[in-house]
């Protein structure tokens, strides 16, 4: 008698250490709620491009402490010598060469183990119709936000109505059922031009959204009810259905890695009374020019507020920037303005490149964040309870900021120049960062911060809506 197969949900993350762990966390999810239940493995097929030791370090470390997590390591694969492209073709086009070797991988596994599902990070598009042919349900993890994903799906039909590329349309807005309206230079890096390769990859990951087998999607209902709601009445996808929805956050990463000890900066909050600091953070790759860095400097001191905020070294090249991680260490003193830094030591601290930004939220000296607006600084700072000024710069962020500032009314908006930089002027710093800590609007916000809080603690409870629909999911991998 042939024996019962091993249930394997397999998960393909694009390349580069976020989004790793992104889906380790979805899978370590999976199996605290449902593994030993019912029985699932884990399993991640993982690329080798930009593979690095903190990659391979991470790799191990998960592997030697969760059984039940496995990875399967793809062939590295040659670009070959093609002419300069953008980083986001260039981001498909590697994803894209491993395809044949994902299918091998998936080929094989069907011999020894039953593929529940394969869950896609959105990036990973190339492995959908190959896993569907193979008869395997393919879902997608959707690392944003609802409403995104609502302007996703709707963005096929959104570019059937223009011909010039969006990069050009700069006084042209674009419309969404029921989302608040876009710029069109404010859409995705890869939609700005038509000519870009990325822009047919991104379109496909797109259409590929509305047909897959179900999305997961990092929001929980009681934040986002009004866009999940438009999603259920099916307005994004007009000739076809929406595919089911499951809303399993807030599932927070955990970026912190090894820490050999309590930051600096947590010793410096435990000094500061409750709420009184405005804490500056953008994002992983969020490097801003040394002209922007020097008036945020200027709006902080006029401000005099408390402030924690980390700054990262400027762009080293001018057309990369704000889109790759500059982590790279430098001369702080020489970007900041002269004496800045001995003039606010009393009530600010700057901290260089990297900082702990989770425990920073949670700690109670915190009473606003000033943010780029990615989502899981967003969904951070939901779990928290700290208030948000939205300060988008890259990526999804200006959907994102739109949907904090005009449809969610969960963050104060700073003002930024028209521009491809954005830049914000130090008046604006200063009368932000005050309005957040200081005015009734502030206190509105930090009062609606906290009952998100709560809402968040309650989608996990026992009948908690993420813990319902991950329920839900898990039955419908295992029913198959
Ligand atoms: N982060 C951090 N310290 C920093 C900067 C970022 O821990 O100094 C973490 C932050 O907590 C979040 C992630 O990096 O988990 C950034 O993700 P997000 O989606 O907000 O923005 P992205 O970097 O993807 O643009």
């Amino acid at each position: 008698m042939k024996s019962k197969m091993q249930d394997t949900i397999v998960l393909y993350p694009s390349p580069g250490m976020g989004h790793i762990v992104s889906m380790v966390e979805l899978g370590k999810l999976i199996l605290i709620h449902y593994g030993h239940q019912l029985s699932i493995k884990i399993l991640l097929i993982t690329s080798k491009f930009w593979d690095s030791p903190v990659v391979t370090d991470y790799i191990n470390t998960i592997s030697k402490s969760y059984p039940d997590i496995s990875f399967h390591r793809l062939p590295p694969r040659s670009v070959g010598d093609h002419p300069p492209r953008s980083r986001h073709a260039k981001v498909f086009e590697l994803i894209e060469l491993n395809a044949p070797d994902v299918l091998q991988a998936l080929q094989e596994m069907k011999e020894t183990c039953n593929i529940n599902a394969l869950v896609l990070d959105m990036f990973c598009i190339s492995a959908h119709t190959g896993a569907k042919n193979l008869g395997v349900p393919v879902y997608y993890f959707f690392a944003t936000n609802a409403a995104c994903l609502a302007a996703f799906l709707y963005f096929p039909t959104i570019c059937k109505q223009y011909t010039k590329p969006f990069k050009d349309l700069t006084n042209t807005f674009l419309h969404f059922p029921s989302l608040p309206s876009l710029k069109a230079i404010h859409v995705p890096e890869p939609m700005l031009n038509i000519n870009d390769p990325a822009y047919d990859a991104f379109l496909s990951l797109c259409i590929n959204l509305s047909k897959a087998d179900g999305v997961i999607v990092n929001t929980f209902d009681e934040l986002e009810a009004d866009a999940i709601k438009s999603l259920e009445d099916g307005v994004f996808v007009p000739d076809a259905p929406t595919p089911p929805l499951y809303y399993i956050g807030p599932l927070l990463a955990a970026t912190g890695g090894k820490q050999a000890a309590r930051h600096v900066c947590l010793s410096w909050l435990d000094r500061q009374p409750p709420e009184s600091v405005v804490f500056l953070s953008f994002g992983s790759r969020g490097s801003l020019p040394e002209e922007q860095v020097k008036e945020i400097a200027t709006g902080l001191e006029k401000s005099g507020k408390r402030f924690l905020w980390v700054v990262r070294n400027p762009p080293a090249d001018a057309n990369l920037k704000k889109q790759v991680l500059n982590i790279v260490d430098f001369d702080l003193d020489a970007i900041l303005p002269e004496g800045f830094l001995e003039r606010v030591h009393d009530r600010g601290m700057v901290v260089k490149l990297w900082a702990p930004q989770q425990e920073i939220l949670k700690h109670e000296a915190i009473g606003g964040f000033v943010t780029h607006s990615g989502w899981n600084s967003v969904l951070e700072a939901v779990v928290a309870g700290v208030p948000l000024v939205a300060w988008p710069l890259y990526a999804e962020q200006h959907m994102n900021r739109n949907v904090l500032v005009e449809y969610m009314d969960m963050a104060i908006p700073v003002e930024q120049r028209d521009d491809e930089d954005g830049f914000v002027s130090g008046e604006e710093v200063e009368r932000r960062v005050r309005e957040l800590m200081d005015s009734e609007k502030g206190k509105e916000l930090r009062e609606k911060f906290k009952k998100l809080k709560a809402s968040a603690f309650g989608a996990w409870g026992e009948s908690g809506s993420s813990t319902v629909a991950l329920a839900t999911l898990v039955k419908t991998w295992k029913r198959g």
